[in-house]
């Protein structure tokens, strides 16, 4: 049977690769598409990739009349999908999950940032199975999971250490955009490669995961090459992995064929292109934020959605050369600090966290500037 994507967040890096995935999938068929505000790639999307639906999200005033805006536009382009795709950055992606949610749509997510800003509220929706993870490290565990019947005893998340592993912890804070941009392994959006670097990302992960695995102890470890994209441990002492080079186009695949087999050759690499593989402990001097970040996590109620906010306008601002990279994680752990936090009960507690939280974060740039 064809199955009808919906690909919110078209024209970012997720997005993009996912169209070319879809387009050559015969078992997949693209419903609708959704962008922020590059109109000018979503029209070029729009006429290559021929959806049934194309949406931006931002005001458009000079848009085509079948371009749609404006309000409702989510559940105008979720309507009809039997997948949807939440490549969206941010907690901005968060409504979209929880629209799926509420249907009973399957979610393939890539927007990390609805569980860590709103997992409590998808809890029903994982749970149910309607969750498949996109995140590389989610998607390898996941798959390792998939059919085992003994016992797990941990998992274990990999972590690059994105650019700033390449840089002195003396030079680290003042390192400019154009040198944490350069990732070492992988290509992605701006602010995931800028979360890299600060392992803001790989806490966000550790929060991904313990919503995802609920109940199973979660570690991280350092892997420079991103050949092994995380592991299962087993209760006889036994790892489980998925390794190949780099490429999102291997989970987004499986996550949208998922449960049927992905039969397209994507990655085609040896052991012997990998070289040698290491790992070592984190460096808990050259990545400050992330221990502040979990902890944020393990709190739980508006903690996360407090430093998810926080690190979206330090790196906004880091990204526009006001602040020095060092400086994101001042924003973040002042944030922190001064946060009280609530309990989550719907999308409006987390969106005022997140609202309060921006505008700390803002004066606190202003000071930094
Ligand atoms: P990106 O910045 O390249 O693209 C983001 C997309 O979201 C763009 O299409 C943008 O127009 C859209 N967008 C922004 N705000 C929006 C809004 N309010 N409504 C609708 N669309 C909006 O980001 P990316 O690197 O593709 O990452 C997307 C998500 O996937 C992030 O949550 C990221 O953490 C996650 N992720 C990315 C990668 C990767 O390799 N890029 C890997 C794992 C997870
Ligand atoms: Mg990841």
């Amino acid at each position: 049977m064809i199955r009808k994507v919906a690909v919110l967040g078209s024209t970012g890096s997720i997005g993009i690769q996912a169209l070319e995935i879809i387009h050559a999938s015969p078992e997949l068929e693209l419903h609708s598409l959704l962008c922020g505000s590059n109109l000018d790639l979503l029209l070029k999307q729009k006429e290559y990739y021929a959806p049934s639906i194309a949406a931006i999200a931002s005001p458009c005033g000079n848009c085509p009349d079948d371009i749609i805006s404006g309000q409702e536009v989510l559940q105008k382009v979720i309507d009809g999908a039997d997948t949807v795709l939440n490549a969206i950055v941010g907690s901005a992606g968060l409504h979209a999950s929880l629209i799926c949610s509420d249907r009973g749509i399957t979610l393939a997510l890539a927007n990390k940032e609805s569980l860590v800003v709103g997992g409590e509220l998808l809890r029903d929706h994982i749970t149910a199975g309607g969750i498949i993870p996109v995140d590389s490290e989610h998607s390898t565990i996941f798959r390792c999971l998939h059919g085992e019947l003994r016992p797990v005893r941990s998992i274990t998340l990999t972590a690059s250490g994105g650019s700033a592993r390449y840089i002195s912890v003396d030079k680290l804070q003042t390192a400019g955009a154009d040198e944490i941009l350069n990732h070492p392994t992988w290509d992605m959006g701006e602010r995931i490669t800028v979360d890299s670097a600060t392992m803001v990302n790989k806490a966000f992960e550790v929060i991904e995961a313990r919503w995802l695995f609920g109940g199973i102890q979660i570690d991280v470890v350092m892997h420079p090459q991103s050949i092994v994209h995380s592991f299962v441990r087993l209760e006889d002492g036994s790892w489980k992995a998925l390794l190949g080079k780099p490429d999102m186009k291997v989970p987004l695949q499986y996550a949208l064929q998922y449960p049927d087999r992905g039969l397209d050759l994507i990655s085609d690499d040896s052991p012997l292109d990998w070289g040698a593989l290491e790992f070592s402990e984190l460096d808990n001097r050259r990545y400050p934020a992330f221990d502040s970040v979990v902890r944020a996590g393990q709190d739980g109620r508006t903690w996360p959605a407090a430093a998810n906010a926080a690190d979206e306008v330090a790196v906004a601002a880091f990204l526009a050369r006001k602040i020095s990279f060092g400086d994101i994680t001042t924003v973040i752990e002042e944030v922190l600090a001064g946060h009280t936090a609530s309990d989550i009960t719907d999308l409006k507690s987390i969106m005022e966290a997140d609202r309060a939280s921006r505008v700390e974060a803002e004066r606190i740039v202003k000071r930094l500037c």
